[in-house]
């Protein structure tokens, strides 16, 4: 803790008009910063996994999951779906191989596994992480 040491030395020197700090009282400075460096790193590690919790969970309520396989991350919604209003509000429902699957699968497959809307649709890409 040298640098600690120096950190005081200095303040010694400028704010107490080069007052000497014994020895004694330096190693009391010292705890006394070591203890605040590390209750405030602690305090910081625990904000940092905070943190990680919250996007993890964000993230988790972004990307919805394929309704057909359950697995990967939906990413693709049928065009004619029920809710296509905008691209948004549409039934995110299928991953890139599900979709894929459906899509040259039997004709009355080809709809959104959701609502059903089928006619003449295809599959639109939308980034669910957007
Ligand atoms: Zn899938
Ligand atoms: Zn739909």
């Amino acid at each position: 803790m040298a640098c600690l040491r120096m950190v005081a030395q200095d303040f010694a020197e400028k704010e107490l008009d080069g007052i000497e700090i014994s020895p004694e009282v330096m190693d009391i400075l010292e705890d006394i910063a070591m203890q605040m460096l590390s209750s405030e790193t602690q305090l910081l590690h625990s904000k940092i996994a905070e943190l990680q919790d919250e996007n993890v969970n964000l993230r988790s309520n972004q990307l919805k999951q394929c309704l057909i396989c359950q697995d990967n991350i939906a990413e693709y919604m049928w065009s004619s779906c029920c809710n296509n209003q905008t691209v948004r509000v549409g039934h995110l429902t299928a991953c890139k191989s599900c979709a894929d699957t459906i899509a040259n699968g039997p004709v009355h497959f080809r709809c959104c596994p959701l609502c059903r809307a089928s006619d003449s649709g295809f599959w639109l890409r939308v980034d669910a992480r957007e």
